[in-house]
């Protein structure tokens, strides 16, 4: 008999087979395909043997790779604060760099089991917006039934760690104003940084509807910009990890900057082409893959190309 601990895990990594008290999955780091990732719920520590990635404490791995669901029958519900009813606490300003922040009052996934009117609500407003379940699964995405946040949709954010380290609340109602977002300095965090590897290229887009819509590593600037000091710049930096830029067309001088940025850095910079469109959320998906593939390397003289042609 699998123990709920075993029948969580399995949800979320895939099949396993037992072996002397571990169990063995296909690892999520490097997708080999043999199972070669052992989880040993005793000690509470897992090690793929393939490509090493390691740790000591299995809520890593239902924090990554776990739903919001998975997240609450692992017993984590306590640390992300669903009941909490202070909805934001913000860690003491100063010396405290890592702040502190709750999901709002009333959070509920929107696949958790059982009928709500909300949360009918809220996914027909994001199925309509062209998302589907899996990419909303993915997102953790939930609703708040009460509160100040009802009729909001939300999409959470994890930090490398996994601790939630920001959220945005869409109203799919029609309030004012479309989004309600904490107060966060956006320059000391990377939106679900828990999910993005480093080690292949990111898209860099405006927000988070945008960075769903690209799918995999795409990372929203979430209407600031990207600067020296910014934690994603320092990320990017020292991963070597080429970028492309798919900000709004009107995002033009921003652009231009961030651009600059990063080849001062020697960093490769792709110009994804996003005229036409308000933005990347209202694109086809075959739209967006399409231009990406075909977006313009900004190395060499095209970006001084691109320069003249603005002053002409
Ligand atoms: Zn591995």
């Amino acid at each position: 008999m699998a123990t709920k601990e075993q029948k969580i895990l399995r949800k979320i990594l895939g099949d396993y087979y037992e072996s002397n008290n571990e169990m063995l999955f296909s690892c999520p780091f490097c997708d080999h395909h043999k199972k070669k990732m052992s989880v040993n719920l005793d000690k509470n520590v897992w090690k793929c043997w393939v490509c090493d990635s390691s740790g000591r404490s299995i809520d890593f791995l239902v924090k990554k790779f776990g739903t919001t669901e998975d997240l609450k029958d692992w017993g984590l519900d306590r640390e992300l604060n669903f009941e909490n009813i202070e909805f934001i606490l913000y860690g003491e300003k100063v010396e405290v760099k890592k702040e502190t922040i709750f999901l709002p009052e009333g959070f509920v996934p929107l696949f958790a089991p059982g009928r709500s009117y909300h949360r009918q609500r809220a996914l027909k407003y994001m199925r309509k917006r062209g998302y589907d379940d899996d990419q909303i699964f993915r997102m953790k995405a939930g609703v708040c039934t009460k509160g100040e946040y009802k009729g909001r949709v939300i999409v959470p954010s994890f930090d490398e760690q996994g601790d939630l380290n920001y959220f945005i609340a869409r109203t799919y109602a029609n309030d004012f104003p479309k989004y309600k977002n904490p107060k966060v300095s956006k320059s000391s965090m990377i939106f679900n940084e828990l999910t993005i590897n480093f080690n292949r290229p990111i898209i860099i887009v405006e927000g988070v509807f945008d960075a769903m819509r690209v799918g995999q590593n795409a990372i929203p600037i979430l209407g600031s910009t990207i600067k020296s000091d910014h934690l994603l710049f320092e990320r990017i930096v020292e991963n070597r990890t080429p970028v492309y830029i798919a900000l709004d067309e009107d995002a033009h001088k921003k652009e231009k900057k961030i651009i600059e940025l990063f080849l001062n850095y020697g960093i490769d910079v792709k110009k994804v082409d996003t005229s036409g469109y308000e933005d990347i959320a209202t694109m086809p998906r075959e739209v967006v893959e399409e231009r990406i593939e075909n977006a313009t390397d900004m190395g060499g003289l095209n970006f001084l190309y691109q320069l003249i042609e603005e002053v002409a």
